[in-house]
C-alpha cells in the first residue's frame, strides 16, 4: 500500500485523506496546529463562539456538490438552515432584501427605483441571475484526467451560460453599479464584495441562493470540519498535530524527506500539499521546481487579488437575537476607514444557532482587506499600536451598527478583533487571503493543475488550485489531487 504524506489538515487535506483511503492508499496528515480544520474553524473567548468561516455553503441544495458534502461526512452532524433571505441591505432609511423568490426580489429592486432608465437594468440583472441559476460549479473530475469525450461533454454543459458569462465575466462590479442612476441601487450593487471583482461572483451567489444552493448548517465551522475529520479517522486515517513542516529535501526531481521541528519523514511515496499554494511556493519549494503557470498567477496580485478580512466579534443579549437579521450589510455612511480603505459597506452576520455559555449571541462584522491593508497592520504591529487601532475601528463600527439598530445601545460589547495578520498566523494563509475564487477584469486566474510542479511525487490540493475557491474548492481539490495521483500511477 503506497504511503502518502499530506501537508496540512484543513478541509482540503482531510478530503484528500478520505479519498486516499478510498482508493487504497495509506495517508498521514501533518498539521501545524493542535487542531484540524484550518481556516474553517471556530474559537471561544469569554464564553462566546467566534466563528471564522461559514457565511454561506455553496452547492448545499440539489447540486452535484451536495453529494460531495455527504460523501465526506460534512453533513453527519448538524442540519441545514433554510434561510428566508440572502441578506438585507440598509441604506439611509431604506432596505433591500434579497428574497428566495426571484420575483419578490425583482419587485423589491423595482420599488426602490427612482429613474425609468434603471428599470431596464434591473430586468437585465434578474435575467442574468435566472440564466446562472443552474451554472455547474464543479466538474465531475479534474480536467487533468478527462479524456477528450469527457472534456467536450463538460464544455457542452457550459454552453447555455456563455452568452451571460460573456457579458459579466469582464464587467467589474464598479462598472456595473455606475449604470444605475438611483443611489440605493448603485450602493446595493457595491455592497456585497469589493468593487474591482467581476459581476460573475455577485450574480453567481445570488443565483445559488435562489435555487436553494447557498445556505448554512446549524453548527459551527469547527463542527463542520470535525465532521470531515471524524469521517477520515473512522476510515482509519492518521493525523499528527503540532507538526509544522519546515523544509523539504529533494533528489532526482522527487521529494525524499520532509522535515518538521521535531521529526524527519522519509517513509512515503507521494506528497500532497494542502497548505496554501502561495505559502508553499514561497516557503517550502525550491524555485527551480515552480511551473510558469503557478509563478505567473500567484505572484500577480494586482490582477489576481486576494480576499482577506478584518473581523470584529461582538456579543449581544440573547433576548434581542430575533430582532437581528442573520446577514445584513450597512452602507458605511460614517466613512469608517479600516486600514487603508473606506469600504462602501460593512457586512454583519449573527450566530443565533451557536449556543454561547452565557445569555448572549455572537454577531460579527466583516470588512474586506487588501495586501496594502495587510502591510498597514504589519507596520502597526512594529510600532506597537496594532491592538489600539484594531479596537478603535471595532468601536467605530459598533457605533454605525447602533445607529441602524438603536436597541443595541448598551447591550453590545466587543469580544475580539482579527485582522489578515491573525489569519496568516493561524494557517500560513499568505496576507490573510482565504478565497481564491474571485476574479478581476484582468485576472489571469484559471484552473491550476493539481500536478502544477516539476516534482514527480508532488501533487497539490487546497482551495487555491481550482477556480471556485472557498470550502467547495478546498473539498473538491482534496479529492481531485488523489484522483490525479491515482490515475498517473495506474497509467504507469
Ligand atoms: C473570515 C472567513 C470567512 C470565510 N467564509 C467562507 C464562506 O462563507 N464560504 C466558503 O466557502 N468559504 C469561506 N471561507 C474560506 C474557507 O474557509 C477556506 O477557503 C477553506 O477552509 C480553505 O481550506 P484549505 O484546506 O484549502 O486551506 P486551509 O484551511 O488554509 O488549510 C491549510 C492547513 O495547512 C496547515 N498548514 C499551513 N502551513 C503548514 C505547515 N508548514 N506544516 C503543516 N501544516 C501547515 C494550516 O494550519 C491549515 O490547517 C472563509 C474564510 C475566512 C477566514
Amino acid at each position: 500500500m503506497d504511503k502518502i504524506i499530506i501537508l496540512g489538515g484543513g478541509l482540503s487535506g482531510l478530503a484528500a485523506g478520505i479519498r486516499a483511503i478510498e482508493l487504497g492508499y495509506e495517508p498521514l496528515i501533518l498539521e501545524k496546529n493542535s487542531v484540524s480544520g484550518g481556516l474553517c474553524s471556530t474559537y471561544k473567548r469569554d464564553g462566546a463562539y467566534l466563528d471564522l468561516c461559514i457565511h454561506y455553503l455553496l452547492g448545499i441544495g440539489n447540486e452535484p456538490m451536495r453529494k460531495i458534502y455527504e460523501k465526506l461526512g460534512c453533513l453527519d452532524k448538524g442540519s441545514i438552515i433554510k434561510l428566508p433571505y440572502f441578506y438585507k441591505f440598509y441604506y439611509k432609511d431604506k432596505t433591500i432584501t434579497i428574497s428566495r423568490n426571484i420575483n419578490e426580489f425583482k419587485n423589491e429592486l423595482l420599488s426602490n427605483c427612482s429613474f425609468n432608465e434603471d428599470i431596464k437594468e434591473i430586468k437585465l440583472f434578474i435575467k442574468y441571475i435566472k440564466n446562472f441559476r443552474y451554472f455547474p460549479m464543479i466538474a465531475k473530475k479534474s480536467t487533468e484526467i478527462m479524456n477528450r469525450f469527457e472534456y467536450i461533454k463538460t464544455g457542452m454543459g457550459y454552453l447555455k451560460y456563455i452568452p451571460t458569462y460573456r457579458k459579466i465575466a469582464r464587467l467589474t462590479i464598479e462598472e456595473y453599479a455606475s449604470r444605475y442612476k438611483t443611489d440605493i441601487l448603485k450602493e446595493f450593487m457595491l455592497s456585497f464584495m469589493p468593487s474591482s471583482f467581476t459581476m460573475t461572483y455577485l450574480i453567481g451567489v445570488i443565483s445559488k441562493f435562489i435555487t436553494g444552493n447557498a445556505d448554512i448548517l446549524n453548527i459551527s465551522s469547527s463542527d463542520f470540519s470535525n465532521n470531515v475529520l471524524n469521517k477520515y479517522l473512522s476510515l482509519g486515517g492518521k493525523i499528527l498535530y503540532n507538526e509544522e513542516v519546515q523544509s523539504l529535501e529533494y533528489d532526482n526531481n522527487s521529494i525524499k524527506r520532509i522535515i518538521t521541528k521535531n521529526n524527519t519523514y522519509e517513509d512515503f511515496s507521494y506528497v500532497i500539499n494542502a497548505t496554501p499554494l502561495n505559502y508553499f511556493y514561497n516557503n517550502l519549494l525550491d524555485n527551480k521546481y515552480k511551473t510558469e503557470l503557478v509563478d505567473k498567477e500567484i505572484y500577480d496580485y494586482e490582477n489576481n487579488k486576494i480576499i482577506a478580512s478584518y473581523v470584529v466579534f461582538y456579543k449581544i443579549k440573547k433576548e434581542y437575537a430575533h430582532h437581528i437579521p442573520h446577514y445584513f450589510i450597512i452602507k458605511n455612511e460614517d466613512n469608517i476607514k479600516v486600514a487603508n480603505n473606506i469600504n462602501s459597506s460593512i457586512g454583519f452576520r449573527s450566530y443565533e444557532y451557536l449556543k454561547n455559555d452565557d445569555d448572549t449571541i455572537t454577531v460579527s462584522a466583516i470588512v474586506d482587506q487588501t495586501i496594502d491593508d495587510y502591510n498597514y497592520w504589519v507596520n502597526l504591529k512594529e510600532n506597537n499600536t496594532y491592538k489600539e487601532e484594531k479596537m478603535k475601528k471595532a468601536l467605530e463600527i459598533k457605533e454605525l451598527l447602533i445607529k441602524k439598530l438603536p436597541f443595541l445601545s448598551n447591550i453590545i460589547e466587543v469580544v475580539d478583533v482579527i485582522t489578515p495578520l491573525s489569519i496568516e498566523n493561524r494557517c500560513n494563509a499568505l496576507y490573510g487571503g482565504y478565497l481564491s475564487n474571485l476574479g478581476t477584469k484582468t485576472s489571469t486566474r484559471g484552473i491550476f493543475e493539481v500536478k502544477s510542479s516539476k516534482l514527480n511525487n508532488l501533487y497539490h490540493a487546497g482551495q487555491m488550485i481550482y477556480v471556485i475557491g472557498g470550502i467547495v474548492g478546498a473539498l473538491v481539490n482534496g479529492i481531485f489531487s488523489v484522483d490525479v495521483l491515482d490515475y498517473n500511477i495506474k497509467k504507469k
